[in-house]
């Protein structure tokens, strides 16, 4: 059998020094892991700057390098998706009134 992967919808932010520090960066010393890092269920990882962190779909973080991010996963855009499902309707009015 072959197993296609369900698409997930997952809240990530991307961690910028000095610019955007996301949720569940952890800054203490002595966690085990260098400054910053997340907490995961895999215990303490370190953060760079350009990392993304992920808030799983049981609210678990996790790291993520940007290029494996970018290559993975893609932004949901709910206006873009409104749109084009408005615009797609319209098209199917008017065929029906013709
Ligand atoms: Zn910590």
């Amino acid at each position: 059998m072959k197993y296609r992967k369900k698409p997930v919808i997952v809240e990530a932010e991307q961690y910028v020094e000095e610019v955007n520090e996301p949720e569940g960066l952890c800054w203490k010393l002595g966690c085990g892991a260098d400054c910053p890092h997340v907490h995961t269920l895999e215990g303490p990882l370190l953060v760079k700057s350009g990392d993304y962190i992920i808030t799983g779909v049981k609210g678990e973080k996790y790291p993520c390098k940007s290029d494996i991010f970018e290559a993975t996963y893609e932004r949901v855009d709910l206006c873009g998706s409104l749109r084009n499902l408005l615009q797609l309707l319209w098209r199917a009015l008017r065929l029906y009134r013709k």
